[in-house]
């Protein structure tokens, strides 16, 4: 099939009784190394942590992860510190997850569980956020903030995606089944954070992403796909530039953290991110300057995968294909 490179984890790693039932449930630190250890022997690109690993597990499959020498990355889990959590060598954390939870004074209180976006806000502490940002910086802590999915995530009971028309790619169970979950799920959890606070907090994190990129930490573009609902694999992956560029990235900026910083982040400069001659042809031909405007990345005129040129019919063949496989699963 042609298709993008894939790094993967393999099963995450995440609490005694984990959100996702493919997930390896850790309880001890003993369970946490041995976990590490099975997934490297099994050959994965690198260790996944969720959000429900016990304090001291997380502390040892850290430790385990340094000594094996394989990277751990994902949810900064809740009984952690994000700043603990990148001084043992976490490379890199999603979804924002510890960074407004370290600005605020009620960091100890946020570990307990007692979050709200209301409370991130209202506590927020410009000196604590610039002091994570320069330990994130010195660390080369990576962040993956999914700035599409957050806005998303946050704006589920207001917002109306049956005229999209993307939707028609989305297989039926994945709709019906996986984002109707996670709908649930998610606007129950929005507790007491009315939709103004929560309209306060995405532009929020917006400025909490510039503060971050101007103090040096390093950024990756992620969609979360497909644990994001209205999340659409490949399409938002250009939505999510568009964020960076909301956030105060400049295009070029916003380009390489999808383009360039993967390469780096996976140690793969000789081969990817940049086109040069020698490296792996992997391109998307545009007919629109995207340091312009970067909603030109959607003007597509050519994709060349592994060095084999996919032309735009070619391409609206293909999704046709998708869009006819996904009818066969209402
Ligand atoms: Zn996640």
């Amino acid at each position: 099939m042609i298709g993008p490179r894939i790094f993967t984890s393999g099963p995450m790693l995440d609490g005694p009784k984990p959100r996702f039932p493919s997930s390896i449930a850790i309880a001890t630190p003993e369970g946490g190394r041995r976990a590490v250890d099975n997934l490297k022997q099994r050959g994965v690109d690198f260790i996944k942590l969720q959000s429900l690993i016990p304090r001291d597990a997380a502390l040892a499959i850290a430790e385990e992860a340094k000594k094996q020498g394989i990277a751990f990355e994902g949810h900064v889990p809740d009984a952690v510190r994000a700043g603990e959590m990148s001084e043992a060598g976490m490379k890199s954390f999603e979804h924002l997850i510890g960074i407004f939870e370290g600005s605020s004074p009620a960091e100890e209180d946020f570990l307990k569980g007692n979050k709200t976006e209301r409370k991130f806000l209202a506590t927020y502490d410009e000196a604590r956020a610039a002091s994570l940002a320069a330990l994130l910086a010195k660390n080369h802590t990576w962040q993956c903030p999914t700035l599409v999915w957050e806005r998303g995530g946050n704006l589920l009971d207001v917002s109306d995606f049956s005229g999209d028309t993307r939707v028609k790619y989305v297989p039926g169970p994945w709709k019906n089944k996986t984002w109707k979950r996670f709908t649930g799920e998610i606007t129950q959890g929005y507790g007491t954070d009315d939709i103004a606070t929560r309209k306060k907090f995405i532009d929020k994190e917006l400025a909490v992403v510039h503060l971050l990129h101007r103090a040096g930490v390093p950024f990756l573009a992620g969609t979360d796909t497909p644990a994001g609902v209205h999340i659409f694999p490949g399409f938002s992956l250009h939505e999510e530039l568009r964020r960076f560029v909301a956030a105060g990235f400049t295009p070029p900026e916003a380009l390489q953290t999808a383009t360039l910083n993967p390469a780096r982040f996976f140690g793969m400069e000789e081969q990817l991110g940049t086109i040069e001659d020698g490296k792996l042809a992997d391109l998307v031909l545009l007919s629109a300057n995207p340091l312009e405007d970067i909603a030109n990345t959607q003007k597509i005129a050519g994709v060349v995968v592994n060095g084999r040129y996919f032309s735009h019919i070619e391409i609206e063949k293909m999704l046709a294909g998708v869009e006819a496989a996904a009818r066969r699963y209402p």
